[in-house]
């Protein structure tokens, strides 16, 4: 088994309960044990004109192969309406892989870390909810680090449910 991050963002549909449905949806996860997730984050698309989104983070230990567990995120993703009209465009729902276990996977289909983890706010705090604290990226890039050059701005970490 290794130990996965998924960062999960919606915001459309009441996002929260997109959030709250994915959870349960990557519990169910094949071969796969969930371990436990952040809590929700509101933060600002990074778009213009978009509403706000809501953002957590999962922490899962999965025996599935990279692009296996990719396909099974696109499948939530799909399940629960996503629509892919253009890139960055609002959405039900949105699952990335941050990171898979101490992996570097460059494939057409997957990148891993996630090639823009490092700059956003509402995937570093979060994730340092549930990540160890002296958590190294496969390219050596500490959590740490990432955070201090990151500023907790225009995010609001809220509750649960
Ligand atoms: P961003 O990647 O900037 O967060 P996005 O999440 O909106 O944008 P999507 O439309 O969800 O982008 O995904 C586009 C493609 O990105 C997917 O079809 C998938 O093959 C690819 N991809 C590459 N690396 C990853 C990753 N680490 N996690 C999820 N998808 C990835
Ligand atoms: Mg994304
Ligand atoms: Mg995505």
């Amino acid at each position: 088994m290794e130990r996965i991050y998924i960062g999960m963002g919606s915001n459309l549909a009441d996002p929260a309960e997109q959030l709250r449905s994915a959870i349960a949806a990557l519990g169910q996860l094949q071969h796969t044990r969930f371990v436990g997730v952040s809590a929700f984050y509101q933060s600002d698309s990074l778009l213009p004109g978009q509403p706000r989104y809501t953002n957590a983070v999962a922490a899962l230990d999965t025996a599935l192969a990279p692009l296996a567990l990719l396909d099974a995120l696109q499948a939530i993703e799909n399940d629960q309406g996503r629509e892919r009209l253009e890139r960055w465009g609002p959405r039900t729902l949105d699952l990335d892989i941050l990171l898979f276990g101490d992996r570097l996977i460059d494939e057409p289909r997957l990148k891993v870390p996630h090639y823009q983890m490092q700059e956003r706010a509402f995937v570093l705090y979060p994730l340092a909810e549930l990540a160890p604290q002296d958590l190294r990226l496969a390219d050596g890039r500490s959590l740490v680090e990432l955070l201090a050059a990151c500023p907790f701005v225009g995010l609001d970490r809220i509750s649960q449910s």
